[in-house]
Order: C-alpha cells, then structure tokens, then sequence
C-alpha cells in the first residue's frame, strides 16, 4: 500500500477506517421536530417605524411554541434566555411546514427606540440582540407543560427546542435585517450547536444550494470519482471522498497538499464522514 503523494488514489472501500487525524464519530445530533426559522424579516410598524415587527418562515413536524427575546443573554449550559425587559408570551402553533410565524399582537417586536444602535448590531459575549426559540408543546414526565414555565427558560431534560441567535444588520438604505450567528438545539438534557457543512446540499445532488462551481460537483475534487463524503475541520468544506481525505492527512503525504484544504487552502486539523444515512437526518439543515 502506497500513500505517497503522487499515488494515484484509489476507489474507497465501501467503509474506509478513519484517517489519523479523523475524530471519533458521536452519534449524529437529532434533526428536531421544530427547525431553523427561514426569511427572518424586521417589518417597521406603520404608523411607529421605530417598532420592528418579528416574522419568520419554519417548520414543524409537532406542535410548538414560538418565543422571540430582544437583547438577551444566554446561559450557555441551560440554554436558559434571560431578555433585557421581559419576554411576551409564546405562540402555539400546529405541526406543519412551511408556517408563518407573525404575531397579531404586535408583541413579538423590537423597539429601537430602547437600544442604542451598536448595541443591537453585534452580539456582546452571549448577549444577543435576536433571539428566536422553537420549542416543541410536550409535556414532562411528571406531565408538566411549557404553559406554566416562562418564556426562555433554563431546559429541562424532557424538552426540546430549536434556538436561532442573531444580530442585527442595518442596510444602506436604512432597513434591518438578521443576520444568524448560532443555531442551536436542545434534545434529552443536552445542548448541540449546529454547523454548517459548505458543499453538503451539492453532495446530496442538489446542486441548487451550491454557490459555485466547486460546489456544484457531487464527486470527489482530487479522485473526481468518488462521492463527497468528508467534512474538512474547521473549514467545513465537503470536497471529498473519505479515501483522498486519508491520503491527504497522512504523516506519509509529504506533498505541499498535506493537511490543506483544496478549495480554501486553510491547514485541516480533523475531518468528519458524513455517511448517506445521516444525510437524511441532518442535511436539509446542513447540520453536523
Ligand atoms: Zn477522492
Ligand atoms: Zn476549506
């Protein structure tokens, strides 16, 4: 067995053993039954430009509870929410896809007139000046239910949620708009932050999610004949197959290829296989 550089890689076996530097795998974090919030939109109130109306696009295989926090602070290992002045009340909503979350109270806004400006266009420490919190209307154990807890509070074992974090971004022509910085879910006691995967939309043949060429492909940047089937860390570009990703990372590749990105050239420390039945339960949402 050769793993030189100028080796010709050969086709992978059906599951190639992880490379030196490859993690252990975990098991893949849930996709939960509430997901990340889409077109999230900053309307001025007519009549009071100053009020920011909340709405945003989800979906939701249970039903759920939508909560949104101005300026809140959040609590890393409860994942507990603490806003500035008070959170309004969840809304219910039923399981479907592709709901609109708007709220006809109007209280699920942002006032600018309360924050100074720098204070809402970038997260200080685990402040956040958005925060949008799916969570799903089960009841715990002791049939408890979210009802009779507040809003953003610390998570409970039996619960689940979907929490995006963001700030603020105002464009030229003066409007606001959101700009995600976290998406995180609690499932069974335990927080899971979510990453993005560049090129896993590509790797699923849907080559519409690709912003560019490279992303456009489906097979392998170095072999071209094996599947995507890698995540380069930290990076987190997919290009490759597990095999070229094994060549590339070993002590023996001496080439000054080793341990680089193809696509960005930033030094790989680790990458992670993204098996085809874990596709399908975390990448629609581009998850790890
Ligand atoms: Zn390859
Ligand atoms: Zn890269």
């Amino acid at each position: 067995m050769c793993d030189g550089p100028g080796a010709p890689p050969r086709p992978a076996p059906p599951s190639p053993p992880p490379g030196p530097g490859a993690p252990r795998r975990r098991a893949p974090p849930p996709r939960g039954p509430a997901r990340r919030p889409k077109s999230i939109e900053l309307k001025p109130r007519p009549g009071a430009p100053d009020v920011l109306d909340i709405s945003f696009t989800f979906d939701a295989t249970k039903p759920c509870l939508v909560s949104t926090f101005v300026m809140a602070t959040e609590s890393v290992r409860t994942m507990e929410l603490t806003p500035a002045g008070g959170a309004p009340d969840r809304l219910p909503f039923p399981a479907g896809l592709g709901q609109r979350f708007e709220d006809p109270t109007g209280r699920h806004s942002l006032d600018l007139s309360r924050h100074p400006e720098p204070s809402l266009t970038s997260a200080a420490g685990s402040t956040y000046p958005l925060a949008i919190r799916l969570e799903v209307a089960g009841l715990g154990a002791g049939g408890e239910g979210l009802a009779g807890l507040p809003p953003g509070c610390a998570q409970e074992d039996w619960m689940q949620s979907h929490t995006t974090l963001a700030e603020l971004v105002r464009g030229d022509g003066g409007a606001w708009s959101v700009r995600v910085l976290k998406q995180k879910i609690w499932h069974e006691g335990t927080p899971y932050e979510l990453q993005e995967i560049y090129g896993l939309g590509a790797a699923d043949g849907d080559a519409g999610a690709a912003g560019d060429d490279d992303d456009a492909m489906t097979e392998c940047i170095i072999c071209m004949t094996n599947d995507r089937e890698v995540a380069l860390l930290p990076c987190r570009h997919m290009c490759m197959c597990a095999e070229c990703a094994r060549i590339m990372m070993s002590p023996h590749n001496t080439s000054a290829t080793r341990a680089k990105c193809p696509i960005c050239r930033r030094r790989v420390h680790n990458y992670l296989s993204i098996r085809q039945e874990d596709r399908g339960r975390g990448g629609g949402d581009g998850n790890v």
